[in-house]
């Protein structure tokens, strides 16, 4: 568990750090030495005029009250404004200059919210942003949290745990990330352990060629520390009193990615993308294309959006969450929070969506549930704004009926209409860059040709594109190209039960071995089947049936269950998984190139940057989130495109394996099944 910061504010007002007995910034004007020593020394407002990319990223050690990420934000927001006030017409051609800004930082003590909010009082001038800030300042939760400001434009990558510790976890590509390093993490001699060669090491291997650094330390051994990890020094005149201060810049990058060459995601150009698919996954993948203002066209066979997985009235959204610290703990922990801010964003900008943020209660209904939750309780893992376990006393008061069951509650969760969701995430999507939409459209046959991906369909030929992100769910193995792909396509039927006075008690979602809903509309969603391997979306009586005497079976004494009314409709879908319960997120990995270019994996030889053949190459599969969509495709589609665009990812390098199209691939080899 990640501990809070514990500080004091000095007869001054700058907050100390008791933990290492230092300021969080300078006494005298903390903004103007912020602004100086890292902004200025990296040439950050020169550097965003004519960066080679239209993006830029800047990393920095110790995040603490974020001043300096508040700080650049608020000089970016002004080189937006003045580009915007350029001629148009410098504009279109050799516009060389950055349009989004991306801030890497890491943080070992977050200090808490009430003491964020209270230093930035401080700083006036950083108000708008500040509360920005404080308003998704993330929970107490190791790992990345990827908070995005002004529709993405701005995006914050807050690592909460150890520098070196969380830098090893990232993935990260073959031409590192970072363009400019802000070394902020205390005095040396208050912090050795945030001014060390291993460190220094580690900030080479996710650095662009020409990356540049600055502090405020002069120290000898830091200098040269940062000379032997290949960064060329000098000195530079210190803030106001302070004599010196170090600048550097990356002499030559550290080719290394974090994966080894099976599981590497290369970019792509990303110049005109299709998308194939009507849910959740499809959305968020064209959601996270326009945020970055990426060219793209939505392939539905069905007549209007959400059609398939999903099409529910009421989808449940909180984290699936295990008693150990694994990649599936990991994704959806920081999938569920990212789902919900940007959940959270779509609704202040005005697209709506029927939902209520009415907590989750996970019912120990079995002898294994109950064992489960004990084992969470004893493990103490996750902060309680992600869940808690709590006795049958206090989830009954939660939940507002009687059911004797003890459980886990997720606050934060709760129900969301999914086809007004999806509808809105693609609204938001088409207003930060319009998207061309055909609905109706089969596609019946994908063709690589020289000049792109070309979309064969029953309403003509579209393309060419230079990638394709299939989020067809259940259907995404019908193409030639990805037959093999290992779908368990699970059936799942959701009855709409008409509530009764003792059922609209219910103050939240109840999950037992499915899931049942507060009223809405006058009815509860309750459900779902779980029939494998059938792709049938009819409706039966029979699996009516089997919901109802589901939910009696464990809510036997429950007036909110034995007073429900008549089941007046149902909905059936299919739900695309995979056998390890994950999702997947990459580029498309075909068997006989895997075998040919890794062969040696059944020998147990590792491979390193061998380059793969890829006559696929721009086809990407985003799909298998099984009943967990509205949770977990966001981050996962946010992570393929970042990784596409050759950008910071949201996703560890475990996670990222785990959710590797090729992982069955390289499981099978390594055991010499194939
Ligand atoms: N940049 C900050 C700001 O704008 O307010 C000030 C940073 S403060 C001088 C140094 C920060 O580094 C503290 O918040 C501290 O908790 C953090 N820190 C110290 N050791 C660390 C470590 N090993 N890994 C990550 N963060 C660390």
């Amino acid at each position: 568990m990640i501990k809070h910061a514990a500080i004091h504010f000095n007869h001054l007002g700058t907050p100390v750090a008791d933990q290492f007995d230092d300021v969080y910034f300078s006494n005298d004007n903390g903004l103007a030495e912020s602004h100086y020593v890292f902004y200025q020394q990296n040439n950050i407002a020169e550097r965003l005029q004519s960066h080679d990319r239209d993006y830029f990223v800047i990393a920095e050690t110790g995040f603490g009250t974020g001043l300096n990420f508040l700080n650049t934000w608020q000089h970016f927001d002004l080189h937006l404004h003045n580009r915007q006030q350029a001629e148009p017409e410098v504009h279109k051609q050799d516009d060389f200059s950055v349009k989004r800004l991306h801030f890497i930082s890491f943080e070992k003590y977050p200090i808490k919210k009430a003491d964020l909010a209270k230093t930035l009082v401080t700083w006036p001038s950083l108000t708008p942003y500040g509360e920005q800030l404080l308003a998704s300042y993330p929970i107490n939760l190791a790992g990345c949290h990827r908070l995005e400001f002004a529709n993405g434009q701005v995006v914050l990558d807050l690592y909460f745990n150890d520098v070196q510790q969380a830098i090893d976890q990232m993935s990260y590509p073959q031409t590192g990330v970072v363009d400019a390093w802000y070394l902020d993490g205390f005095a040396p001699s208050k912090n050795p352990d945030m001014w060390q060669q291993s460190l220094f090491n580690k900030m080479r291997a996710i650095s662009r060629s020409n990356a540049s650094l600055a502090t405020f330390t002069a120290a000898g051994f830091v200098r040269r520390g940062l000379i032997e990890a290949g960064f060329a020094m000098r000195k530079a005149k210190g803030y106001g009193r302070k004599r010196d201060m170090l600048v550097g810049k990356l002499t030559e990058a550290d080719l290394s990615a974090s994966a080894p060459a099976y599981f590497t995601h290369q970019p792509s150009s990303l110049n005109n993308v299709a998308v194939i698919g009507g849910g959740i996954a499809s959305s968020a993948a064209l959601y996270s294309l326009a945020k970055r203002g990426i060219r793209s066209t939505l392939f539905c066979q069905d007549e209007k959006l959400a059609m398939g997985a999903s099409h529910n009235i009421q989808g449940a959204v909180y984290p699936h969450l295990q008693a150990k610290n694994s990649p599936h703990s990991e994704l959806f922990a920081h999938s569920f929070l990212y789902a919900k801010r940007l959940y959270q964003h779509l609704l202040q900008q005005g697209f709506t969506y029927d939902h209520d943020w009415c907590g989750v209660l996970q019912h120990a209904v079995k002898k294994g549930l109950a064992e489960k939750h004990q084992n969470l309780a004893d493990k103490a893992l996750w902060p309680n704004e992600l869940m808690y376990n709590v006795s049958s006393e206090q989830g009954d008061h939660i939940a507002g009926v009687k059911t004797g069951y003890p459980g886990v509650f997720f606050a934060q969760g709760g129900w969301v209409n999914p086809p007004q969701l999806v509808t809105a995430l693609f609204a938001a999507a088409n207003t930060l860059m319009p998207i061309n939409r055909l609905l109706n459209c089969h596609v019946e046959h994908l063709e690589k040709t020289s000049s792109g991906w070309q979309l064969h369909t029953q309403q003509g030929s579209f393309g060419p594109f230079s990638d394709v992100i299939i989020c067809a769910g259940e259907h995404s193995d019908q193409f030639s190209q990805t037959q093999q792909l290992p779908i368990v396509s699970v059936r799942g039927q959701v009855s709409h039960v008409q509530a009764s006075k003792d059922s609209t008690k219910l103050n939240t979602v109840l999950c037992h071995k499915g899931y049942f809903t507060p009223a809405y509309q006058g009815h509860h969603c309750m459900g779902a089947t779980f029939e494998k391997n059938s792709k049938s979306r009819t409706v039966t009586a029979q699996d009516n049936l089997i919901n109802r005497e589901q939910l009696l079976s464990f809510y036997t004494d429950s007036s909110f269950a034995s007073s429900l009314g008549k089941i007046s409709s149902a909905k059936a879908a299919v739900r695309c998984s995979f056998i390890d319960h994950l999702p997947m997120a990459g580029e498309w990995a075909e068997q006989s190139d895997y075998i040919n270019a890794y062969a040696n994996l059944r020998l147990g030889k590792r491979y390193q940057y061998t380059p793969l053949s890829k006559p696929q190459q721009g086809l990407h599969i985003l799909t298998g989130f099984g009943a967990r969509g509205l949770c977990s495709a966001p981050l996962c589609a946010e992570h393929l495109v970042a990784c596409l665009n050759n950008e910071p990812r949201p996703l560890s390098e475990r996670v990222s394996q785990a959710i590797h199209p090729a992982r069955f691939i390289v499981r099978d080899l390594i055991r010499n099944k194939i």
